[in-house]
Formats: structure tokens, sequence, C-alpha cells
């Protein structure tokens, strides 16, 4: 479903140069759960955004549904990243002044000038409201980010990732500001997700243990795959079911 092919990529500051993918090469499923582990500085977040679209490799390409999206004009790759491709964080990356509710529509009112927002104002944040309830904040959709705990936040950002009814959710460590409880929490609401919905999910993340709640894990060393097997069923998965 998605593809990178020989992907390249080299940061340039000043004189400086580093290289972070090295001519990688990646399959996802339709439909699965795969988690991308590798150490800090090893290309994760990097290889996440070339997968979304929100920076291009300097060498190979990125392949969605047979067709190539690494050098889409850019009218074509922000309805991509509106529509087919949803995006969390470590950081959550919510915006202060909006309420829970306001944040989970911002994707339709960033699509606004492509329908016709007011006839369909009404249908959005009942929507929003529906998935903030799915995500378990039916109760605090008025309250703002600083009022909301760690694991409520991803919450929000989560909600706000569904809204469009992507096809695929990138995350980048999204349990890695949270402790062992509320990430669990977040993990297992991603596999709910993924097993309900069928959101293709890829998640990067250094936690070894909540890659268990997924399918698949490869490793990244000096920018390419060096590991790609079935998640490991840690004991850590059944105190995770149990949450
Ligand atoms: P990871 O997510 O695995 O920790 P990153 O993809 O964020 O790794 O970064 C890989 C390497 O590229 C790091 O050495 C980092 O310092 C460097 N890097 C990342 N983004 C930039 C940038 N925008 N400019 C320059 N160097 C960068
Ligand atoms: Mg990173």
């Amino acid at each position: 479903m998605l593809i990178a092919e020989k992907l390249e990529k080299t940061y340039r500051r000043h004189a400086v140069q580093v290289r972070v993918l090295n001519g990688l090469d990646l399959e996802v499923k339709t439909g699965e759960f795969l988690s991308i582990v590798g150490a800090s500085g090893s290309g994760k977040s990097t290889l996440l955004h070339l997968l979304g679209t929100l920076d291009a490799p300097d060498g190979g390409r990125v392949v969605f549904d047979g067709k190539r999206i690494d050098n889409l004009p850019a009218r074509e790759r922000d309805a991509l990243r509106n529509r087919t491709f949803a995006y969390i964080f470590q950081f959550y990356h919510l915006l202060p002044e909006l309420n829970a509710l306001d944040n989970v529509l911002m994707p339709a009112y960033i699509a606004h000038s492509t329908f016709n927002w007011w006839q369909s104002r009404a249908q959005w944040r009942q929507r929003a409201e529906d998935l903030l309830k799915k995500v378990g904040l039916g109760h605090r959709l008025q309250h703002r980010p600083r009022e909301l705990s760690g694991g409520e936040l991803q919450r929000v950002a989560i909600a706000r990732a569904l809204l469009m009814n992507p096809r695929v959710l990138l995350a980048d460590e999204p349990t890695g500001n949270l402790d062992a409880e509320s990430g669990g929490e977040i993990v297992r609401l991603l596999r709910d997700i993924n097993r309900e919905e069928g959101v293709t999910i890829v998640m990067v993340t250094h936690n070894l243990e909540i890659v268990s709640a997924t399918d698949r894990v490869v490793r990244m060393v000096d920018g390419v795959i060096t590991e790609d097997t079935p998640a490991p069923r840690l004991p850590f998965h059944a105190r995770l079911a149990a949450v």
C-alpha cells in the first residue's frame, strides 16, 4: 500500500552533512499496525516525514496505492496530507487557544474551501463530538489543552487525526512523553482503531514494550532497515490487554 524505495536523505547545515537515510526500502501493507524502532538519531522521524509527504527525499521514491507521491504538486500533496494521511506526535501539537472540540475540527476547517462549511458544520461538530467520546473524552469537549493531562492531550490528537477518515495514521513516538499506564492506554486505543476502522498505522517508538501491541516491527540502523519481524509477544502484552 505504502512503499519506500531506495530512500535517501541528507541534511545539510552549513558545512556539515548528515546522511540519514541510505537507500532505505520498506513496504507497509494495507491494514497493518507496523512499528519502527531504532536508536535516537537513527532517522525514524525523517522516514515517517517522507512516508507522509511532510518532507521530500533526495533520492528514491515513495509510492502510495501504486502512485508516486514524493514529488506531487503542492495542491495534490496538501489534499493527501489533509484527507488520506493523519499524524500524531510526541508533543501533541494542539492549538493552545482552542478547546478540545475545535482542535479536533481543525482538519475540517482547513479543508473548508473545498466544501460548503456552513451547510455541513453541524455534521462535522457531531462527528468531532462522537470521536472525542470514542477516545474517552466526552466530558472534556470544552477544555483547553492546558487543562488536560498528557494522556488526554494525546487522545484529543488521535480524535483530530481520525476526523477526515484517513487511510494511514503516522505516529511519531506517541507515548514518548507519557507514563507507562497512559502510554499503554494510548497504544491500546491505536490498536482498537486499527482493528475496528481498518486504518493502517505506522508508529515510531523506542519503547520496546509497546511494540508488542503491533503486528510487525522493523529496526533502523545506519539509515536502512536491518530487521523485519513479527512483533514479539512480551509479557507486557497481557498487561496491556487488561488495561
Ligand atoms: P530519530 O527520529 O530516529 O531520533 P531523526 O530522523 O529525527 O532521528 O534524525 C536523524 C538525524 O538527522 C539526527 O542526527 C538529527 O540530528 C538529524 N536531523 C534531523 N532533522 C534535521 C534537520 N532538519 N536539519 C539537520 N539535521 C537534522
Ligand atoms: Mg524522532
